[in-house]
């Protein structure tokens, strides 16, 4: 039996310092292929490229050969890596180490948890990893709680369609309060159009939000994140709400008048 296969993306792009943070902390556990958007795809969800074609790039780092670019989401990369750049099917996806939460409503949008997605679709084991600051430059923590993360999937493996979706809170390790398993929480930013004006006079918006935390259950991850825990929540995509259907199918949506 040969390596494991490791398909590392992110969605902060390929010169993204939590990428190289998170290629070092797996580096040892298997063959790592890095497959990164060029640029930053950061809240592209799970956007795939269909309408131009998907270019590749290979960057090097320090005169040494550390990944492929694509100039398509972090959805595309994992599609095209494991098909077409992998020498054979990566057993493993660990996505990240992005830089912002990506926790409770924010998950619909991150292209870190997206690329994750991906891999769960394919039928791989996927991790999405988060560190929850948008302006630290420390990954280490976060970089050792992937690898133990990671360790550990590819041992025990995930139920089909589920990924461990991971947020490290952003504080000293001394800091922080432990590791819960924890379900996503329904809060989410309390938003606001900042409403400016361009050197041409032409008025222009840009998106803004503070933190906003909706629930009070104990076993969120938002919440858990906030009490300076690390947060690990099994995420499957199945976008059916069984509490409805039944109440549904006694709508009256015959054809016939
Ligand atoms: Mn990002």
């Amino acid at each position: 039996m040969g390596n494991k296969q490791i398909l590392i993306t992110n969605d902060d792009g390929i010169f993204a310092p939590g990428l190289a943070a998170l290629v070092s902390a797996l580096t040892g556990l298997g063959d790592i292929t890095v497959v990164a958007p060029l640029s930053e795809k950061s809240a592209v969800g799970h956007a795939i490229t269909i309408s131009d074609p998907l270019r590749v790039q290979e960057i090097s780092k320090d005169n040494r050969f550390f990944g492929y670019a694509v100039n398509g989401t972090p959805a595309d990369c994992v599609k095209l890596g494991s098909r077409c750049l992998m020498p054979v099917r990566p057993d493993l996806v660990v996505s990240g180490i992005n830089l912002g939460p990506n926790t409770a409503t924010n998950i619909i949008y991150s292209g870190t948890v997206s690329a994750a997605a991906e891999g769960t679709i394919m039928g791989i084991a996927s991790i999405a990893v988060s560190l929850a600051s948008f302006h630290s430059s420390d990954f280490s923590f976060a970089a050792g709680i992937a690898r133990r993360v990671a360790g550990e999937v590819l041992q025990r493996g995930l139920p089909e369609g589920t990924l461990l979706n991971v947020n490290v809170p952003a504080v000293s390790p001394e800091e922080v309060a432990g590791i819960q398993i924890t379900r996503q929480g329904r809060g989410r930013y309390e938003e606001a159009f900042d409403k400016r004006v361009d050197p041409n006079r032409r008025t222009y918006y840009w998106l803004t939000g503070k933190r906003m935390i909706l629930d009070e259950e104990p076993d969120l991850d938002d919440r858990a994140v906030l009490e300076n825990k690390v947060s690990i929540t099994p995420i499957r995509y199945a976008l059916t709400d069984e509490s409805f259907l039944g109440e549904l199918k006694t709508w009256d949506f015959s054809l016939q008048e």
